[in-house]
């Protein structure tokens, strides 16, 4: 497999990676990582006259922590630095947990968080995780900015609201009072498997009463997808086995997943009620986000 040819950007700045992307239009792309462009590229399943690298734009990179916003994730932070973050480690261990399950160590030093985001992958593994945090994304261009919650980016399978000048900037994962959280990704293999299922799951308990609680479930639909239908059943209830059992059966009676060569769509859902009661158990034992 051969790259085909094409023309090489390397921007200083959102500004110019936004200029160019809307002067050159939609034959080119961004490029961070490149571990899907790249991919694509090779296969002949992207074919592209421009690629614009941002890796050289500075402050993407860093993981802060904000009183008032959060936690403030660039989006050129590799899965590595998300995994070794101190500020994750400390504010939103799941996250980093998340990280460490994704791909293997040469894809997790170059693969960025915005990339996993923008590709919008239906089995991409930080989505369920962020969604069930809260996150919301800042999109950015030469003329301004807007944000919106992570959960309203995706349209379908590969298909996102960005537009054809806008830069993923940021991932900030606000203060939710969450007491425990986690990501369970079901795959063919321990490691360097895409998910069959993603569950992820941010609870905040008092005692054993579950006081609020949002669930993510990632392919097992043509976008990552909430279940208020669980949240609902659960949200000031005591926990009980029965119970995570039900909020089980509930998620898998409320997903869409396809058959594909990794699962059936019966297989899906039987692994999203499997996953949803344990990573619920999971949470809510946690003691951390
Ligand atoms: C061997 C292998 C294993 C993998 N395993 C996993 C896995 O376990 N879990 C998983 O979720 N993924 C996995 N992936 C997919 C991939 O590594 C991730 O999706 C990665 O995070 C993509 O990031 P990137 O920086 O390489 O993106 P790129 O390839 O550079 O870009 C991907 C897409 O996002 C756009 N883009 C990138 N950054 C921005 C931005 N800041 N703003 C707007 N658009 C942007 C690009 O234009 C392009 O359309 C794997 C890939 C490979 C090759």
């Amino acid at each position: 497999m051969y790259l085909p040819d094409f023309d090489y950007h390397a921007a200083a700045s959102v500004e110019e990676a936004s200029n160019l992307l809307g002067s050159l239009g939609t034959e080119a792309k961004l490029i961070a990582g490149g571990t899907d462009v790249m991919r694509m590229m090779k296969e002949g399943t992207l074919a592209l006259k421009s690629l614009i690298s941002i890796t050289r734009v500075k402050d993407l990179k860093s993981i802060t922590h904000d009183q008032e916003k959060g936690v403030v994730i660039g989006a050129l932070a590799t899965h590595n630095e998300v995994m070794l973050s101190p500020v994750l480690q400390e504010k939103y261990m799941s996250v980093c947990e998340t990280a460490h399950h994704m791909a293997n160590n040469q894809i997790r030093n170059i693969g960025t968080i915005g990339g996993n985001i923008a590709n919008a992958v239906p089995s991409a593994d930080f989505l369920p995780i962020l969604i069930a945090l809260g996150a919301e994304i800042t999109l950015q261009t030469s003329s301004g900015s807007r944000s919106m919650p992570l959960e309203d980016f995706f349209v379908g399978p590969r298909q996102s609201v960005i537009k054809q000048d806008e830069i993923l900037t940021e991932i900030i994962i606000p203060e939710k009072g969450f007491s425990g959280s986690n990501y369970h990704k079901f795959g063919l293999r321990r490691s360097g498997a895409l998910a069959v299922v993603g569950v992820a799951v941010a609870v905040t308990m008092e005692d054993n009463l579950c006081k609020d609680v949002r669930i993510a479930l990632g392919a097992v639909a043509p976008t990552p997808v909430r279940v208020p239908e669980v949240e609902e059943l659960l949200r000031g209830r005591e926990i009980s086995a029965a119970l995570l059992e039900e909020a089980g059966q509930v998620a898998a009676a409320n997903c869409r997943p396809i058959d594909d060569i990794r699962g059936s769509k019966e297989y899906r859902q039987d692994m999203v009620r499997v996953f949803t009661r344990r990573t619920l158990r999971k949470a809510i034992d946690a003691g951390h986000v």
